[in-house]
């Protein structure tokens, strides 16, 4: 039944289903879009607190089940079979703000992620499931073994906490690895896409030879001149460098780069 391609691995457990709907702060007259919902355990969850849930389902064998949902939830869930990752939210939530909840599909989790923080939509929330280690990429400070490019955008753009862990045996059928809930709460100083494409680019250089010094990773965008110009030791490693050194490097090289 479960289809691995489709990452399904699913939430029966309604000890857990109401956590996370508690965790995501949400409730009665809230706005909250669940990607997949698959057989419902979370939607149902959702439900209980009040507020008006649509789901959007890639695979429609879960129709019919949670059409029937639909049916007894007097309006309160709208269902969408579609792929979240064209999904255009911003039309589904029709200028209301929305949250997200979502025990992800683990195989798009990232994109997905990524396309919530960086888009035109901003959700008002995100209450996430990833895999455990991706839970750690997001939500890792400097010097962390995690620390990479995602917890730089991440953090860039919300406000990123690890909320809960959930052991694989929570599951049905059980993934391989272990799970965590991230709460992800958009920062009202999220950079302005200009200068999230510049924090995109240094971080990609950096990260790209996380092991070399900065003066030599960052060669082609200024290197050793760009360090100085943005505060930063250029014989720092990527991975020690914290948001603001990023962002730092950032607004230096879109100076030089006469961008500004
Ligand atoms: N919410 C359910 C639960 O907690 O029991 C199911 C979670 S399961 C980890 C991920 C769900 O996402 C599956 O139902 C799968 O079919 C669906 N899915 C996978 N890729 C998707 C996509 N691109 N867009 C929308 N749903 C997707």
């Amino acid at each position: 039944m479960a289809k691995k391609s489709f990452g399904q691995h699913f939430l029966l457990d309604l000890n857990i289903t109401r956590k996370i709907a508690r965790l995501a702060q949400v409730g009665e007259g809230d706005m909250v879009i669940e990607v997949g919902p698959g057989p419902g355990g979370l939607t149902r969850a959702l439900l209980e607190t009040g507020a008006q849930v649509v789901a959007i389902e890639k695979d429609s064998r879960f129709e019919p089940l949670l059409e029937e949902l639909a049916a007894a939830s007097a309006g309160a869930l709208t269902v969408r079979v579609e792929d979240a990752l064209t999904a255009d939210e911003a039309a589904i939530a029709g200028g209301r703000p929305a949250h997200i909840v979502s025990n992800l599909p683990y195989n798009v989790g990232t994109p997905l992620l990524i396309k919530w923080l960086t888009g035109a939509f901003r959700p008002a929330s995100m209450t996430l499931m990833f895999q455990k280690e991706v839970a750690e990429r997001v939500t890792a400070q400097a010097g962390a073994a995690a620390y990479g490019r995602l917890a730089v955008i991440a953090q860039a753009t919300a406000d990123a906490r690890l909320v809960m862990d959930a052991p694989a045996r929570a599951f049905t059928p059980p993934p391989k690895v272990d799970s965590a809930v991230v709460r992800l709460v958009p920062r009202s100083d999220r950079p302005e896409p200009a200068r999230l494409q510049a924090l995109q680019a240094v971080t990609a250089a950096a990260f790209g030879q996380r092991r070399k010094m900065l003066r030599s990773s960052l060669k082609a965008l200024g290197g050793e001149v760009l360090c100085e110009a943005a505060g930063v030791a250029p014989e720092a490693r990527a991975e020690t460098v914290p948001l603001s050194g990023f962002l730092a490097l950032a607004d230096a090289w879109r100076a030089r780069e006469g961008r500004l």
